[in-house]
């Protein structure tokens, strides 16, 4: 294959592993090795205020006990500094990047949006955040490979977004487009709940040269109230010492068939077999103007 497709998993240590995260998993796990592709796996771990000790490994044995392979090590976001510092350094020579110190409440009358200048001043021996300066009137579309064209105004909608935090902690937006770079991705699938961060993404991969890959966004599980499933939702953790009923229900809720088989299956088989029948055009979208349908944990 000239072209070999390379997926990734990428959670943040914030909890274990839970039902929204496995279907992520799924859905990338799926897409990349039905067509012979790679799946790397990434910790987000580049925010310990937010990270759960325990958290990574206990999502890389779920992982593992839900019978998902990965190839190569596993790259860990919080040995990938320098990498990040660099790009910083880049937008910054081109113009790109500014420090700012304002802070939320200056930023409370534009909802959290920053404009083209700052509301507080900034002087040289402040401790600053640093914020990428969009171009003039910033707009990106793109194609979902599940959700369609998805435009985005970024000057309207986003503002001049954070790079790195003034506490020195580097911003999700620049650490995940360093990464899928590093690790040659190809093909990002997962959440929507990251659909409205992926212009960004986009913008930052062409202002740093870096290629931009496939995006697929998965539905958003909800809990039946139509909020997010979240990590700190009770009882949305899966246990990977049981690991069937819950693999069973994330293909259903990626639209796909469930796996029968005559022979006791194991989460590989079953990985294994779902694999050789995933299709995309199964995955029923949950299109994010329809926020109160309802896409709950089957
Ligand atoms: N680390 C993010 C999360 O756990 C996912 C990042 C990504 O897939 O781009 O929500």
């Amino acid at each position: 294959m000239s072209h070999p497709v390379v997926g990734r998993f990428a959670p943040s240590p914030t909890g274990p592993l839970h039902f929204g995260s496995l279907v992520a998993a799924l859905g990338s796990w799926l897409s990349a090795r039905s067509q012979g592709g790679r799946w790397y796996l990434r910790i987000e771990d580049i925010d310990p205020p937010r990270e759960q000790p325990g958290a990574a490994q206990d999502i890389l044995d779920s992982l593992q006990g839900f019978g998902f392979d990965h190839d190569g090590p596993v790259l860990w976001q919080s040995t990938r500094v320098e990498a990040y510092a660099v790009a910083l350094q880049t937008l910054i020579d081109a113009g790109h990047a500014y420090p700012c110190i304002c802070t939320r409440s200056d930023l409370a009358a534009s909802a959290g949006r920053h404009g083209a200048t700052c509301i507080r001043p900034w002087r040289h021996d402040q401790a600053s955040a640093w914020r990428l300066r969009l171009p003039r009137n910033a707009r990106i579309e793109f194609e979902d490979g599940l959700q369609g064209r998805y435009p985005q105004n970024l000057s309207a909608e986003v503002g001049d977004f954070v790079l790195r935090r003034a506490d020195g902690l580097w911003a999700y937006q620049l650490a995940v487009v360093v990464d899928d770079a590093a690790q040659g991705i190809t093909e990002v699938v997962r959440g929507a709940d990251l659909l409205d961060s992926t212009p960004r993404q986009i913008l930052l991969q062409r202002l740093l040269g870096l290629p931009t890959p496939s995006y697929l966004h998965v539905p958003l599980v909800r809990n039946r109230d139509g909020t997010k499933l979240s990590k700190s939702t009770q009882g949305s953790y899966v246990d990977p010492r049981n690991p069937m009923p819950a693999l069973q229900d994330a293909l259903k809720f990626l639209g796909q068939d469930p796996v029968t088989s005559s022979r006791k299956l194991t989460p590989r088989t079953l990985l294994d077999e779902a694999c050789t029948r995933f299709t995309v055009k199964k995955i029923v979208c949950n299109d994010l103007n329809h926020p109160h349908g309802s896409f709950e944990k089957p």
